[in-house]
């Protein structure tokens, strides 16, 4: 005899009492099989109950192929075969997943009606619910398929666990036919004037109980669409954060929670507006220290202290822009000096190579082309640059 189904009957028991039929094995974890059990073993995309079983901790429910129900336990020993212990189940786990459930139903319905998506398969993880249908869906068609789902939410249908007989069965319209052998009871769930369709999972009794549903993304997946959704608490607790959040924001940019966006055009204006200003503050700065260079010497080399790496490019540029002019110049960085050099068009300096025996010289690294070649190393700021490199 497999456990006896006490979810199936009563999906809001929460407490009973059993006797303990055997020990049994899941993989390498040690398990309490039961006479009759209400914890959900994991199936149809549902993941399984946890709770207690009197001292022991449940921490996953499974169920083998003979139909026993398999509590994996951790804590303590296990009570013998034939003890009888008291059973509770994690409430707010359950009703997590007895939203998410029924969501799930719903939105594949909503699906189908508004787009003409059937579910391929669904999946209600630890972090993420998920439903992956056959095509793909724009972004109105989930606009219109949420909007659908919060209304039969808001309506508060019943929803009902039916087990017709094959005569019933035949008269019904599903929106999936049953995956068990002919002639296998088979359980449909009912939420009334929407769907049907076969399910041996968890469910609340009426559609208010979804609180909110909200499609959170929405990417291509195969040939169709993976819809990813919140339901019931899992929803709340995502919208409190989410309001936390913004919340937090709009007091680091003192204004309201509806007014970050515009405070953050704001600062990228400010932004945009400063970085400007710091290009034509290092050009100028730039342009008053080719000032002070002898044009009429071809070679420069100098460690440039208290200049940033992007104003010793511009100025190692523009000095080695025309005529036979090099320029070898450093800026001092954390742990050592960055190096530009740079030729006219009339020099036969190879950048490169020079960069390359400096940083082999002194430690470091860095290379580049013949006309212009880059490179970090590891110097002291107050290097002499001009000895360096008549040794390099
Ligand atoms: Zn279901």
């Amino acid at each position: 005899m497999p456990t006896e189904r006490l979810d199936r009957r009563d999906p809001a028991l929460r407490a009973f009492e059993a006797r303990v039929l055997r020990h049994g094995r899941w993989g390498e974890r040690p398990t309490l099989v039961l006479d009759a059990s209400a914890f959900y073993p994991e199936s149809g995309g549902q993941l399984g109950d946890r709770g207690r079983l009197g001292a022991l901790e449940v921490v996953d429910t499974q169920i083998d192929d003979a139909g026993d129900v398999h509590h994996l336990v951790e804590g303590g020993p296990l009570p013998s075969p034939g003890a009888r212990v008291e059973a509770t189940l994690d409430d707010a786990r359950r009703r997590e997943h007895m939203a998410l459930h029924t969501a799930q139903h719903v939105l594949s319905r909503a699906l189908e009606e508004v787009a003409g998506a059937t579910t391929v398969s669904a999946r209600l993880g630890e972090r993420a619910a998920t439903i992956d249908t056959a095509r793909t869906l724009s972004e109105r068609q989930r606009r219109e398929a949420e909007a659908l789902a919060q209304e039969i939410a808001d309506a508060d249908r019943p929803v009902r666990a039916l087990t017709p007989s094959p005569e019933e069965l035949a008269r019904l319209s599903l929106r999936r036919a049953p995956k068990v052998a002919p002639g296998t009871q088979v359980r449909l769930i009912e939420v009334e004037g929407f769907d049907r369709t076969p399910c041996g999972g968890t469910h609340v009794a009426r559609t208010a109980q979804l609180g909110t549903i909200q499609i959170t993304d929405l990417v291509g997946h195969k040939a169709g669409s993976r819809v990813t959704f919140v339901a019931g608490l899992r929803a709340r607790r995502r919208l409190l954060h989410d309001a936390a959040a913004l919340r937090a924001l709009g007091g680091r940019f003192s204004c309201a929670p509806a007014d970050v966006a515009l405070a953050v055009d704001k600062l990228e204006r400010q932004l945009a507006d400063a970085r400007e200003a710091l290009g034509a503050a290092r050009a100028g700065w730039a342009e008053a220290i080719l000032a002070g260079v002898d044009p009429a010497e071809a070679r420069w080399v100098q460690v440039l202290a208290g200049l940033d790496v992007d104003t010793v490019r511009q100025v190692a540029t523009r000095w080695a822009s025309e005529g036979a002019r090099e320029a070898v110049l450093a800026a001092p960085t954390e742990g050592g000096l960055h190096v530009v050099a740079a030729r006219g068009p009339e020099s036969e300096l190879d950048c490169g190579a020079l960069v390359k025996a400096l940083a082999k010289r002194l430690g470091g690294g860095g290379g580049g082309r013949p006309e212009r070649a880059e490179g970090r190393l590891k110097a002291p700021a107050d290097l002499d640059l001009a000895a360096a490199l008549d040794g390099a």
